[in-house]
């Protein structure tokens, strides 16, 4: 019996518990056209990264409880104090000092609006969103960054208004836990699992 890799961190250390790569069969790769001739073999790779957030963990935590957090340097000494950057910032590019963190969920449902914006027909590996995918980067009253995500409601359009939605039920700690909708969508056109 295998079961997913599991961990937790105690006294400071990780825990792991379950199978962290799964042995699977090589199989041979064979030439058709030349009598099933042995051209190599396959070499299954199957493992479980530990990836860990480090300092930017409360912003992940923080989708699934519907919350959008921020970062913003209040060093008196920076020379640009009061930037506040979304995509979250553990650090300050200008003075390197550590950036508070602040919610701007309220911020993001009244000034969100779409920077610019791509649709993808096609996915890399491992993407599980629908497609077309469309990307878009979100800019916000008083933030000096712009925010990639991806609308999950309607077409993209320069400069449209949009509302965060937030994968609250069943959250997975990762950005897909986080979308956008135009603003006036109705509940019940959230994608499941997500809520305003
Ligand atoms: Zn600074």
């Amino acid at each position: 019996m295998s079961m997913f890799g599991q961990v937790y961190v105690k006294d400071n250390k990780y825990k792991l518990k379950g199978d962290f790569h799964h042995l699977t069969p090589n199989i041979p790769i064979r030439n058709a056209d030349e009598g099933w001739k042995l051209m190599g073999v396959t070499n299954p790779r199957d493992m479980t990264y530990i990836h860990s957030y480090g300092g930017e963990a409360p912003f992940f935590e923080a989708l699934g409880e519907g919350k959008l957090l921020a970062t913003r340097c209040d060093n008196p000494d920076c020379e640009f104090k009061g930037t506040i950057y979304e995509p979250f910032r553990i650090h300050c590019a200008d003075c390197l000092g550590k950036n508070t963190i602040i919610d701007i969920t309220e911020l993001a449902k009244t000034t969100s609006k779409v920077h610019t914006f791509m649709v993808c027909e096609r996915a890399g590996a491992f993407n599980i969103l629908d497609k077309p995918v469309k990307f878009i980067n979100i800019e916000f009253e008083g933030i000096a960054t712009i925010l990639m995500s991806y609308l999950s409601v309607g077409d993209p359009e320069i400069g449209m208004k949009v509302l965060p939605i937030f994968r609250t039920k069943n959250p997975t700690c990762t950005i897909l836990d986080l979308s956008w909708v135009p603003d006036g969508t109705k509940k019940e056109e959230l994608p499941e699992g997500f809520t305003f």
